[in-house]
């Protein structure tokens, strides 16, 4: 406690020595004056490093959870972000385009629809097909899909935002073609759309019964499917060995469209494999009404996001899985995650190789898991991990930390490695002195 007799430096002094850490000037005048008032002006570094953690930044994704929701889904590289783009100009005539032109049209293509347009996510994609397509009337969707997503996408609160009216149709586990038509059929309803929402994050099992895309194609209104997922094509052309055994019956635009839906509707960060986006995708006509409504001007995505999609697209139209970040590390062999981890482990001399499970993650696909490998380190670790200058993301399982090497990309093996020589050895001489 010697500094306590001291008088404690000027707010601006201790300010300035702690520039180096790059941080801007009146964010670290904050730090010095709140340091300064705890009357221990010696913790203004540590408060500079929490302010530092508490910004957006890049983390390594040890937890074998693909699509984890905390940490922005799927990971996709932004584009160069400092550079005019013909965002809303037509290169060939000069004149103003459309910022719908380019990503859009390139993802109708790789899932075989008239048309489509991009919102900021999928629940946007939702309300605006809604409001677009039947404010203030009626939308039939079974009891059995009237889901909670998470983050609050509750169907029946977007129906009421977008102004529709929500027609329940069918019981919570069995629902035919048959109860859909009367719903449609009854006048008093005045039924606009119907609508099939992928249940995604869970599962109804034992006496049940969903009528499929294909059944419900002939009724005497349009049908919109919320896929939720994003996945493009059930065959996966993109990937050498086909689709993998997880996706079992995951729908996909394509096939649903084939099915005779009217419009999908899905997420641009799922098992899309790209950054947060809504894609709006089907018949010309009802995805050209849904960009001629007001709301399509607020839910508009920005450039960088277009720019991403765009190379995203034409990854899919390459038939490239290799190309994105999600399907290379949904695809890698077990194989060489192990070969990696025992790289990663002869490097360091600490932990232990094991194989682990991966998820999709995300809210899609609940109950699948597939085989994975990495390290794992006895003790609680997480916290360590998550101090690393790169912070890592593990999981503790009884008091043992794992690293799933699935979700890392090999890039950063080496970087892995100097977290674990931080996390580990740190803790571990930290506990002994
Ligand atoms: C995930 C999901 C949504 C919400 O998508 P966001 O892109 O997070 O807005 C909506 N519907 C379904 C079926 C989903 O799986």
């Amino acid at each position: 406690m010697a500094h306590s007799a001291e008088r404690p430096p000027s707010v601006d002094k201790l300010a300035r020595s702690l520039a180096g850490s790059g941080l801007p000037h009146p964010l670290l005048v904050d730090v010095a004056r709140e340091a300064i008032a705890s009357g221990d002006h010696e913790s203004a570094a540590d408060r500079v490093a929490d302010l530092q953690r508490s910004l957006l930044q890049p983390v390594l994704n040890a937890t074998g959870v693909l699509l984890h929701t905390n940490l922005g889904r799927a990971p996709w590289p932004s584009s160069d972000a400092g550079t005019y783009r013909n965002l809303e100009l037509d290169l060939a005539t000069g004149d103003r385009g459309s910022r719908q032109a380019h990503a859009p049209s390139l993802l109708a293509k790789a899932c075989g629809a008239e048309a489509a347009i991009v919102v900021n996510n999928c629940a946007s994609a939702v309300m605006l097909v809604l409001g677009a397509l039947a404010k203030g009337r009626g939308v039939a969707v079974s009891r059995g899909e009237l889901v909670e997503i998470g983050g609050g996408f509750r169907v029946p609160e977007v129906m009421e935002q977008s102004g529709a009216t929500l027609v329940e149709v069918g019981t919570t586990n069995r629902t035919r073609r048959a109860d859909f038509a009367n719903a449609v059929a009854n006048q008093d309803n005045d039924v606009a759309l119907a609508m099939q929402v992928h249940q995604s994050n869970y599962k109804i099992v034992g006496f049940t019964e969903a009528p499929t895309t294909a059944e419900l194609s002939d009724l005497d209104v349009p049908l919109v499917a919320d896929i939720g997922s994003g996945l493009l094509d059930e065959a996966c052309p993109w990937l050498r060995d086909g689709p993998p055994a997880w996706l079992k019956n995951e729908p996909a635009a394509r096939q649903t469209l084939e099915a005779g839906a009217d419009l999908v509707v899905f997420s641009g960060d799922k098992l899309l494999g790209g950054p947060q986006a809504g894609i709006i995708a089907g018949s010309a006509e009802l995805v050209a009404s849904c960009a001629r409504h007001p709301l399509a001007r607020a839910l508009r995505p920005g450039g960088l996001v277009l720019a991403s999609l765009q190379e995203l697209a034409m990854a899919y139209l390459r038939r490239d899985g290799d190309a994105i970040p999600f399907w290379r590390m949904a695809s890698v062999p077990v194989a060489e995650l192990t070969a990696r981890a025992e790289k990663v482990r002869s490097a360091v001399g600490l932990g232990d190789v094991v194989d682990t499970m991966s998820v999709p993650g995300g809210g899609t696909l609940p109950s699948v898991e597939f085989a994975s490998a990495g390290l794992s380190f006895a003790g609680n670790y997480r916290d360590a991990f998550r101090s690393f200058s790169t912070p890592v993301i593990s999981r503790v399982v009884d008091e043992t930390t794992v690293l799933d090497l699935r979700t890392v990309d090999p890039e950063y093996d080496d970087l892995l490695a100097e977290a674990i020589t931080h996390a580990v050895s740190k803790q571990t001489s930290g506990a002994n002195g």
